[in-house]
């Protein structure tokens, strides 16, 4: 079965040629033969649908526990760690579906080198894009580990937007903390050289800033921090603008009870895979009192609001794409998508639509839907082969069988 990234009803029985990086047909098997010389990736009894488009993640994560253990942790252990980091981080989205993703934070250098290695093929990965450090005020949010630029005037602002597009980044990442003519000046400036701006807002004034100063993603928004939910008149002005939202609701308030009904999955034996020892070891200790993390120390009111607050957005008509803040603590990059995507469904979003927030509005949000995010003659051959059908059950998004990306199979 084909899901092609939009919203139709599914081709049955179909067939996807490639050549080269490129699809060059679609069509059912019956009237789509495959001409000599090609190889064939069965997907019979399967579900094939694009790759999926991961807009919020953070390669220096792995769901360690703690923040202020982890980078030191990482530190001590060599000069090297903190890329072998990136690289498992890489390697997982990857095997979870993930074709295309966006990082927004993490020291310039290492964000730049583990992307291009990525493209290069030295090593396996999403095609990553890289917002190096994010922007905000003193005080605004952390800096040091995640690389952060803590700015003291607009003028700065739009100064360290300067030397990160000169530095090559993809996207810039404005965070909270920021004043409404910061929020202008990142944006002005980003737009100059063609890069997109995700805010990361949680506040109403902040969400009303960074839309009035034309920031292009509101990432945060609705998820469980934000209480209680937003004015309808912010809701109403959202999606009258157009302004793609990527709530990255799961992170929190869903993540701890579902480890609270099943901790096991802490011991996924997958993760001592995914793992060098000495990783999971750490993090395995990281978890051991989870209930008492920092982390989830709001998540008791958070619960109350995370309905209210995902539904403001999925019943409003607002463009959502999807992100997960993947690597945060407990919520692994090897299963956070698919549970970002369950959990829009159980609020009531149609499977079909989260499937084309993962794919079809991924790639327009990423500016990249000349390339990305169906599966159509001319896309670059983004392709995933789930087992089952996640139109019934969403979670088969949770059982990639097959990767192929750039026409190129990563996982078989
Ligand atoms: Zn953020
Ligand atoms: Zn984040």
């Amino acid at each position: 079965m084909l899901l092609d990234g939009y919203e139709a009803p599914p081709l049955h029985h179909a067939t996807v040629l490639i050549e080269d990086d490129r699809i060059v047909k679609v069509g059912p098997m019956a009237s789509t033969p495959v001409p000599p010389g090609y190889s064939v990736i069965d997907t019979s009894g399967r579900t094939m649908m694009p790759g999926m488009i991961e807009l919020h993640g953070h390669l220096i994560l792995l769901g360690h526990g703690n923040y202020g253990q982890w980078f030191p942790w990482i530190a001590k252990q060599g000069p090297t760690t903190l890329a072998t980091v990136m690289e498992i981080a890489a390697r997982q989205l990857l095997n979870a579906g993930v074709t295309s993703a966006v990082d927004l934070g993490a020291p310039l250098a290492e964000s730049l080198d583990v992307r291009d290695r990525i493209a290069k093929g030295a090593i396996p990965g999403p095609r990553m894009s890289m917002s190096g450090p994010w922007i905000t005020r003193q005080g605004g949010g952390m800096t040091d580990q995640f690389g952060g630029i803590a700015v003291t005037s607009t003028e700065q602002a739009a100064r360290e937007v300067e030397k990160l597009a000169a530095a090559g980044v993809d996207v810039i990442k404005a965070h909270s903390g920021l004043t409404r003519d910061d929020y202008k000046a990142i944006a002005d400036t980003a737009h100059k050289y063609n890069i997109r701006v995700h805010a990361h807002v949680y506040a109403e004034d902040d969400v009303r800033n960074a839309l009035e100063m034309g920031i292009d993603v509101l990432t945060h928004a609705g998820s469980a921090g934000t209480a209680p939910p937003y004015s309808p008149k912010l809701i109403t002005d959202i999606v009258n603008a157009g302004r793609p939202v990527v709530i990255t609701a799961a992170h929190r308030s869903w993540v701890y009870p579902d480890t609270a009904e099943f901790p096991e999955r802490l011991q996924d034996p997958q993760l001592r895979k995914d793992f060098t020892p000495a990783i999971y070891a750490e993090i395995q200790r990281s978890l051991e009192s989870w209930r008492s993390l920092g982390y989830f120390q709001r998540t008791d009111r958070e619960m109350i609001f995370r309905e209210r607050g995902v539904k403001q957005f999925t019943e409003s008509g607002t463009v959502l794409g999807m992100g997960t803040d993947s690597g945060t603590p407990m919520n692994f990059h090897s299963e956070a998508l698919w549970r970002e995507a369950k959990v829009h469904v159980d609020m009531g979003m149609p499977p079909i639509k989260v499937i084309t927030a993962l794919t079809r509005a991924g790639a327009a949000i990423l500016g990249k839907t000349r390339d990305l995010g169906t599966i159509e003659a001319g896309k670059l051959a983004d392709i995933i082969v789930v087992n089952g059908n996640p139109l019934y059950d969403i979670t088969a998004l949770s059982r990639v069988e097959t990767v192929v990306k750039g026409g190129k199979v990563m996982k078989q």
